[in-house]
């Protein structure tokens, strides 16, 4: 799961305060052209979607919920024949049966998918420093390293947990270079609608049985993911002036396998097509260097922002729907 964090929100408030009089100003120019515009595709462009926190984050230890929502994901994405890569934490493995959490992984590979490492207890390079989150993601990959390689694959992809990747820079440089040394290749994220917030609240819906909620729940989630991806587009023409190859957040949760049908209509409706990881690191805007050390767990258009030195577009950038926060945080106290 990502975190949300303040000092991150704060920048995009200040950020957001600071333009509000230029974009006022630029609506007014604009007139009504923006109205005349005919409904069309957006332009193409593609994008990679990488599932977090295998073999599912669920609110509640339930196998039969856990393997219901990945066999329901799997389906969606082979029915599309949309390529996916799963991050495991393989803590999560003994959380609920051992033996069918590593079924559910192998069906990942079964179906053509690759695994990567997320650490193996979701752990955060803030709370346990250099030495200690390199032990963790050593840890991760115990059981998912051989079935890779009996499968004839090559574990190379390592997600951070919250996005976190090392502060101050010391600490990232070594993480960097172990993860170097060890053959892994950092997975960015260049669009993330924060799916992981409306998740527990939906699972709450599901497993108390109300349907009416979780329906509502769908349809806000994939409202937000839909304006959401259009904002990271917007940034993707500031830092670039084009359409980068997006990495795309979800996580594998029982929301996602339910909306896969919804998911993947906007990405029909955005024109943006589902390419492996790999396909999307070739794109040269990958090439631009990261120079965040900074302890928030931000996404990669902020990291470039600074790099780049060009402001993003905070002003029109939307957080999580209120009611949906207070859900999750509610949910998440108890
Ligand atoms: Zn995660």
């Amino acid at each position: 799961m990502s975190s949300r964090l303040s000092a991150c929100a704060l920048h995009r408030l200040l950020a957001s305060t600071v333009r509000t009089g230029l974009v006022l100003a630029g609506l007014v120019l604009a007139g009504g052209a923006a109205h005349a515009a005919p409904a069309s595709l957006p332009e193409s462009a593609s994008v990679a979607l990488t599932f977090d926190d295998l073999p599912g984050i669920v609110l509640k230890p339930d196998q039969a919920y856990v393997e219901a929502t990945n066999k329901a994901l799997i389906k969606g994405l082979k029915h599309h024949h949309f390529p996916a890569i799963g991050f495991v934490n393989e803590g999560k493995l003994d959380e609920i049966i051992r033996a069918r959490q590593i079924a559910v992984l192998q069906r990942w590979i079964k179906a053509g998918f690759d695994l990567g490492n997320h650490t193996f207890s979701h752990s955060s390079p803030n709370n346990v420093g250099a030495a200690g989150y390199i032990a963790d993601i050593a840890r991760g990959e115990k059981v998912i390293r051989p079935m890779m390689v009996k499968a004839h694959r090559n574990l190379q992809w390592f997600r951070h947990p919250y996005l976190e990747t090392g502060s101050p820079e010391p600490v990232k440089a070594q993480i960097n270079a172990w993860l170097a040394g060890h053959g892994y290749r950092i997975a960015p994220v260049t669009i993330d609608a924060d799916d992981w917030e409306f998740a527990e609240p939906y699972d709450n819906a599901v497993m108390t049985g109300n349907t009416a909620e979780a329906a509502r729940i769908r349809g806000v989630y994939l409202a937000y993911t839909e304006r959401s991806i259009g904002w990271y587009r917007r940034a993707s023409h500031v830092l670039f002036g084009r359409d980068i190859a997006y990495v795309m957040l979800l996580h594998d949760t029982r929301l996602n396998a339910d909306c896969f049908e919804g998911l993947a209509a906007i990405l029909a409706r955005q024109n943006l097509r589902p390419i492996t990881i790999d396909q999307a690191l070739r794109d040269p805007a990958y090439r631009t260097a990261d120079n965040y050390s900074g302890k928030d767990g931000i996404e990669w258009m902020e990291r470039w922002s600074d790099t780049l030195k060009k402001d993003l577009p905070w002003s029109d950038y939307e957080d999580v729907p209120k009611g949906i926060v207070k859900e999750y945080d509610k949910l998440d106290s108890n």
